[in-house]
């Protein structure tokens, strides 16, 4: 009796010790993504699993957070709320530069870790509306507070024919448009996401929507002095019955996080990352083209060390 309590003892302190080892080697990494409606949300979450199949190598436990979006995203990582976060480059630019919405209130220690897909600026609109001039006194709804979609909206009305206050103008969160939409209590809503996201499959296939262009000689002007803006094509036929390419402009989705997380922890992630990149690419149909090289083109910050450290073993930075 005596010696099976001993054993017993000896047993829980010897777990004990391992669980405690295993735990101060735990590092937990929060990214936040955006809507679970949209690209950004799967995305974050295969980047998790994938760095978290490998947590008993570098400790780091990736979880992910679905947010408001980009710029939701860098005001928590500005806070230390957030690790990491899917940003659109528009919106990382002018948080890094405090610039635009970011006027005053630069995020000098957001570092870029790499980029993603391309987000063309989706106009999602009621069948009656045809073209851009159509959403003049129409209620649309630009995006909440934080959306990504409603800071590009903010850049893109300063250079178009008509300004905001010429739309009623609505801030719901990207889950919520598309039932407005259906219900008739918007006439259209914007939305910078990568191609196919469930948010707009969703309504294109129970209801007729139409996809609006953005005029090129708009785009042509917000280009001017904002580098990271590009023209884009939305290809036709992946949202039912939008089967003609519909042009607009676009930016990339990038993941950033600040100066405030330690090297190591940026250089395994990324590493782990890149060596299941297979597997990551495997996970939405966006991802599928993506190269080392495409990954790290396009980002509004620069790189955080552990990042560049990573790229410069591969020999991806000379
Ligand atoms: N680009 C959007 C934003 O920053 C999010 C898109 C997504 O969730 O895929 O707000």
């Amino acid at each position: 009796m005596k010696r099976g309590t001993t054993f017993l003892l000896v047993i829980f302190l010897v777990s004990s010790l391992q669980a405690g080892e295993a735990f101060a080697k735990r590092i937990y990494v929060t990214i936040g993504a955006g809507s679970v409606t949209g690209v950004y949300f799967p995305t974050a979450g295969a980047m998790a699993k994938i760095v978290n199949k490998k947590r008993k190598e570098h400790g780091i436990r990736a979880t992910v957070e679905s947010t408001g979006g980009s710029t939701y995203n860098v005001n928590s990582m500005s806070l230390g709320e957030l690790d990491m976060g899917l940003v659109q480059s528009d919106v990382g630019y002018r948080a890094y530069n405090g610039v635009g919405d970011f006027k005053g209130r630069k995020v000098g220690k957001l570092r870029s870790v790499l980029s993603l897909h391309a987000e063309p600026f989706h106009i999602v609109a009621n069948e009656k509306i045809k073209t851009f001039a159509d959403l003049k006194g129409k209620r649309v709804n630009i995006g909440n507070p934080g959306s990504g979609q409603r800071s590009s909206a903010e850049a893109l009305f300063t250079v178009t024919p008509f300004g905001l206050g010429d739309i009623v103008v609505e801030g719901l969160k990207a889950s919520e448009a598309p039932d407005f939409m259906a219900d008739g209590r918007i006439d259209a809503y914007f939305y910078t996401v990568g191609v196919g996201s469930a948010n707009i499959m969703d309504v294109a296939t129970s209801h007729k929507i139409n996809i609006i262009a953005v005029d090129d000689d708009v785009v042509a002007k917000l280009k001017e002095g904002r580098p990271y803006y590009v023209s884009a094509e939305i290809p036709g036929g992946i949202y039912p019955n939008v089967d003609k390419p519909v042009k607009t402009f676009a930016v990339k989705a990038t993941l950033l996080t600040t100066t405030d997380v330690p090297d190591d922890v940026v250089y395994n992630l990324v590493k782990t990352l890149f060596e299941d990149l297979d597997t990551f690419k495997k996970t939405h149909p966006v991802l599928n083209n993506l190269t080392p090289a495409k990954m790290l083109e396009g980002l509004s910050a620069p790189f955080h060390p552990g990042a560049e450290k990573y790229y410069r073993e591969r020999g991806w930075v000379k």
